[in-house]
Parts: C-alpha cells; sequence; structure tokens
C-alpha cells in the first residue's frame, strides 16, 4: 500500500499493549497471527472458487464461495472461518464422489476488529476426507468494511454506479468467508455477474479484448494471501501502455491516465532486470475516483489507483514504483503477520527508490527519501516507543493503523543501511537471492534475520553484526550509524524559505516555477513556527499555493494553513477535502484543523458535509480521530 494515513491516535490507543519488547512475553508468539481466529494449524485453505452477483440496488455481494481444503490434523473437526457481516444461509461439503452433505455452521462471539468467527463442523460423513472440498452460500452486507458502493454522482461519468473493494488489512473476511490471514495462500477463480452494461475486473487474469454481456470469469494460478484478494465493477474501459501493461479507467479519465502512466512498460523492464522475473503475467493499473482510501493497493496483475496521482506532470509516479515493487516484496515474498509489515512496505519502499533511479534520476530519489525521512521523524514524535521497532510486539489494537508509516521509512532505511554496508552488487545478489528461495511463500521478521546473517552477516569481515541489525529491528529510533538521506535541491529550497521568512528577498523571488514539486513540499514544511499567519497570506497571492493541482503540494500547503489559522485560505482548504478522499491527503489536514486550539467545531462541520463521499475505512478513521481530540 501506500500509503496509510499518518496515525496520530496510536499513541493513545496503543500504549498499553507495547510496554515491552517482542518476544519477551512467555505467552507472545511473534509468529501467531493475532488477527485471525482461523486454526491453520488444524485445516489450510489451498483454493477459492467465488460465484458471485453483484446487486447495486442491494449493495451486496451474494453467491457462494467454494473452498478446497487440507485438514492438517486428522482429529479436529470444526473449521473456524473469518467473517464480518457477511449473512450465511449454507454450509456443504462437496465428497470426492461429488455428493454434497450439509455442514453445520455457527457464529461464534463478535469481535470489534476482528469479526465474527465462522464455525463449521466437518459432518460425520466427511470425516475420512483429509481433503474436501466446503461450499458456503451467503452475502455481504451494505457495511462491509471491504467494499465502497459509490453512487453515480461520485463517479467521473456520474451516470453509472461503481464498487470497489480493499482488503488489505483483514476486509477480505467482509466480502469472502475464509482464512483471512497473510499465512495462507490460495489460488482462485471466480465467476461475476454483473449489471450487462458494466464491467468487472479482479487481481487475476483479465481477458482482453473486453467483452462486456454482464458475466466474467478470472483465474488465478499463482497462490495470494487473503489480502490481494480484489475485485471492481464500473464503467470502465482499457488502453494499452506497452506490450504487457495497460490500465482501465472511466472513460473521463482515460487519457490523463495513459499520459500520466506512461512509463509503466519501462518500469516493468527495469524491474524485472533489478529484481528477477516477474511472475504475474501482465500488469495493469485500474485508476478509482478520488475517494479510494490509499495512493495505490498492490493487488496482483491489476494495481488499485488513486486519481489523485494525475497531477499532468508524472510528478508522482513513485506511487507506481512503488505498487509494482509489490509484486516481488509482498506478493512474492509476504508478510507471515501484519507485525512484520516492514518486510512488504520497507522493502517495497527501498525498491521503488531503486527503481525510480532508474527510470529517473539520482536528485528526484533523493528529493523523495528526504520527504520520507522527514515523515519518519514526526512519526517518531507521537508513536510510542515500543511500536517503534521494525518488528513491534503486535497482539492487540487495528493492524489497520498501529504504526504510522514506520514500516516504510524506516525499514527503507534499514535495506539502504545494509546496501551502503555490503555495497550495491553484493545487497543486490542477496535480494535476488531471497525472492527466489522464499518466492509464493510468507516469511517471518526472524526467518528474515537467520537468512540475512547466514548469506551477509556471517561472511568473514562482515560490516554489520547481527546484534547491529537486531537494534534496527527491536528498538525504537534509529541507530546512530542510521543513513540520514540528503539532497541539495532540498537544502536550497529550505534555505529560500529561511531568506524569506527573515525578509531577506521578496516572495517574487521565490524560483518556484524551476523547482520539483518534492521542493515546493519542503519549502513549505521548512517555513519557521513563529511565522506569522499574515505572511502565509503573502506567500500565497505570489505563488498560487490554494489554487496547486499537485495533491502533495496541496496536502502540504493545508496541513499548514490549518495548524497557522491562515482563514482566508479556508474556503480553499474545504475545497481540498471534498476534493480528495485517498486519507494521506485529508487525515492530517483534519487534525491540524481540529488541534490548531480554535477551530474543532469547524473541522467536525467540514467532516460532516464531506464524509459521505469518504470510504468506509477513510470515514470511520476520521470520525475517530476527531472524537479523541475533543478529549
Ligand atoms: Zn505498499
Amino acid at each position: 500500500m501506500q500509503y496509510k494515513y499518518r496515525s496520530l491516535i496510536v499513541a493513545a490507543t496503543l500504549l498499553c499493549a507495547c510496554t515491552q519488547d517482542a518476544g519477551k512475553d512467555d505467552s507472545y508468539d511473534p509468529a501467531h497471527d493475532y488477527f485471525s481466529f482461523a486454526r491453520t494449524d488444524q485445516f489450510i485453505t489451498d483454493h477459492l472458487a467465488l460465484d458471485l452477483r453483484v446487486d447495486f440496488e442491494m449493495r451486496e455481494l451474494r453467491g457462494s464461495v467454494s473452498l478446497d481444503m487440507r485438514r492438517l490434523e486428522p482429529e479436529a473437526k470444526e473449521i473456524v472461518l473469518d467473517t464480518r457481516d457477511l449473512s450465511v444461509s449454507n454450509a456443504q461439503v462437496e465428497l470426492p464422489d461429488g455428493s454434497f452433505v450439509p455442514a453445520e455452521f455457527r457464529f461464534g462471539e463478535q469481535d470489534d476488529v476482528m469479526g465474527t468467527p465462522l464455525i463449521v463442523s466437518l459432518p460425520a460423513t466427511a470425516d475420512v476426507a483429509s481433503e474436501f472440498r466446503l461450499v458456503i452460500d451467503y452475502a455481504t452486507s451494505p457495511r462491509s468494511t471491504a467494499l465502497q458502493w459509490l453512487p453515480a454522482e461520485l463517479t467521473a461519468g456520474s451516470e453509472q454506479p461503481m464498487m470497489f473493494s480493499q482488503s488489505q488489512a483483514i476486509h477480505a473476511r467482509s466480502w469472502v468467508p475464509l482464512q483471512d490471514t497473510p499465512a495462507v495462500r490460495v489460488t482462485y477463480e471466480a465467476v461475476i455477474q454483473t449489471p450487462p452494461e458494466l464491467l468487472a475486473v479482479m487481481s487475476a487474469s483479465n481477458e482482453l479484448p473486453v467483452v462486456r454481456d454482464g458475466e466474467y470469469s478470472f483465474d488465478m494460478p499463482q497462490p495470494i494471501p487473503a489480502y490481494l484478494l480484489a475485485i471492481a465493477v464500473g464503467n470502465f474501459y482499457f488502453a494499452p501502455l506497452g506490450e504487457t501493461t495497460g490500465v482501465y479507467t472511466e472513460p473521463e479519465l482515460l487519457d490523463a491516465s495513459v499520459y500520466e502512466f506512461a512509463d509503466t512498460q519501462a518500469m516493468l523492464e527495469q524491474a524485472e532486470s533489478l529484481f528477477g522475473p516477474y511472475e504475474w503475467g501482465r500488469y495493469d493499473l485500474l485508476v478509482l475516483p478520488p475517494s479510494f482510501p490509499y495512493g495505490g493497493m498492490e493487488n496482483p496483475r491489476l494495481s488499485f489507483i488513486t486519481p489523485s496521482l494525475l497531477a499532468g506532470d508524472r510528478s508522482l509516479v513513485s506511487v507506481i514504483a512503488h505498487e509494482l515493487a509489490h509484486s516481488w516484496s509482498g506478493n512474492l515474498v509476504t508478510n507471515a503477520t501484519w507485525r512484520d509489515g516492514w518486510l512488504n512496505e520497507g522493502m517495497t519502499s527501498y525498491l521503488e527508490s531503486r527503481l525510480m533511479e532508474v527510470i529517473y534520476d539520482k536528485d528526484r530519489v533523493d528529493e523523495e527519501r528526504v520527504l520520507g525521512y522527514r515523515e519518519l521523524l514526526l512519526d517518531f514524535e507521537s508513536v510510542p516507543p515500543a511500536m517503534q521497532a521494525l518488528a513491534p510486539r503486535l497482539d492487540k489494537g487495528d493492524p489497520d493503523d498501529f504504526q504510522g508509516t514506520i514500516h516504510y521509512h524506516k525499514g527503507q532505511l534499514f535495506l539502504q543501511y545494509l546496501e551502503n554496508a555490503f555495497g550495491r552488487d553484493a545487497f543486490d545478489e542477496f535480494l535476488g537471492a531471497y525472492f527466489d528461495e522464499f518466492a509464493f511463500r510468507t516469511i517471518t521478521t526472524e526467518r528474515f534475520l537467520d537468512y540475512l546473517d547466514e548469506k551477509l552477516l556471517q561472511a568473514e569481515g562482515s560490516a554489520v553484526t547481527r546484534a547491529e541489525a537486531e537494534q534496527w529491528l527491536y528498538k525504537p529510533g534509529l541507530p546512530d550509524d542510521a543513513p540520514i538521506p540528503y539532497s541539495l535541491s532540498l537544502d536550497a529550497a529550505e534555505a529560500v524559505a529561511t531568506a524569506w521568512a527573515e525578509g531577506k528577498i521578496d516572495a517574487g523571488e521565490i524560483p518556484i516555477a524551476t523547482w520539483s514539486p518534492q521542493a515546493t513540499v519542503h519549502f513549505i514544511n521548512s517555513l519557521p513556527a513563529d511565522l506569522a499567519a499574515d505572511r502565509l497570506s503573502e506567500l500565497d497571492q505570489v505563488l498560487g499555493l490554494s489554487d496547486t493541482r499537485n495533491a502533495e503540494i496541496g496536502r502540504t500547503w493545508f496541513i499548514q494553513v490549518a495548524k497557522r489559522r491562515h482563514t482566508a485560505a479556508y474556503e480553499m482548504l474545504e475545497q481540498h477535502l471534498n476534493r480528495y478522499g485517498r486519507g494521506r491527503l485529508i487525515y492530517p489536514v483534519y487534525l491540524a484543523l481540529a488541534e490548531n486550539g480554535a477551530d474543532r467545531e469547524l473541522a467536525q462541520t467540514m467532516f460532516e458535509s464531506a464524509r459521505s463521499a469518504y470510504h468506509p475505512l477513510i470515514d470511520a478513521g476520521i470520525a475517530r480521530a476527531l472524537k479523541e481530540s475533543e478529549q
């Protein structure tokens, strides 16, 4: 993913969950997934077959899932699946001779974060089978946390409705009853019925050319974890970007998407030369409406993408590099639990920067590294020390928002540190072997550490000890010898901010037209804390910051507008909150407004008028944060 919204509330919600280092409590097992009810020691799923009808009027998916399962423990008789807000009408077991036997089922106790376990008893006649198929008839709820149902007016075309999923971290269970843990990988197939004028796409083979007939079949032959199950239905059209890459979106956004993401094929080819073979066939993008909650989601073969990247100048395409890189780190080699998320996100952030360096240039990547580092320092101010470890103890809370962006940026710095210590060639060789060794498997932090130890740390004259690696993984903050990124162009922008604030230059002399968007972001963030609010007016008049088309500049600017109570720009700030639904772009603006000492009610009012267009995950997150800012 790229990115989660910055979680300023973790300190309050998780302080009591993490007062010890990972692994030091007798009952805590770092390899255990504390966010799934599934008993994967007893049963394991190998394959799913979905047969679903998409009903926009009822806002539900209705149909069945068949789970091909294996029994690992001969005495086990009850299968536990994860669900949330699903209604189940029938369960049966298919015997090897093709006959069906009804299976008794019941729901267990509901949990606010984890949902409700569905417990299915294996019928006595099925007892002998160590492999069997479980078929469940079910329907989703309009409250499904994974699915957003958009009325036509919230799409670019305004004529057809749309629906899309976001399964990470633990939301697949709100549209399919299954073992919802990254520790289990399944292949899948699906038949999806939709209104005939709409197109369904999934994280699977999407047939080209597209024939719109309201019935679509999919096949995903590579095993994936549940959080990569994905579906979208809407008025989508396709345009190729290259031989094996392309983009799906509404016709209104197709030309802009083709222009913005023109480098995708080149990125894919470079990624293969850097990280090894791309194992997934095609790589396509799906550009969704503004309410898509993240920058992108690495659904295999078909990354889901926010339209806020359509800046018109390809300045925000590092998100595409990020989602593509997940084809190796995350989708091919997967974190075993959400606590090991740095293996997905830190590794991907590192690969993203390597890709961007080849496709664009090192100066641009250095700028993004510095911006990421600054966000990491901000996270350290709000995340409690025990949660600042790359692999913290994690058995409570919500895996969607426990650690800010520490997995991303600290993870990236750790891998940069290893690259610096062992040299790029040796580290690339290590990464290639790592992706090869663990392909289509899941991995814990501890297994990674052992592998790193064996391949690099134990080598004669190794520049890094195991204890130094452990400090990155299990301790708060950054080690003293962390590689701090720097950028000459951002340093220059910072110097201009200081010179202007001190009155040494006029606003008209700020060379913003020659800067990258990243330099403009850094300039805004470098304005001194004691700058008078009316001086922001002066900047805005000369530089037109409130009118920016660039979502990242807008985000940065309106955080400052809210923090410093530059009220003349509040109308534009509200437009920003209505234009975007991506958590990263709006969440910190609401919080800055709510916490500036005067505008908490105004933040609430703006939220009430904008929230109907937000994704349920973002809506719930902002509502919770605003409520907590009252206290
Ligand atoms: Zn990611």
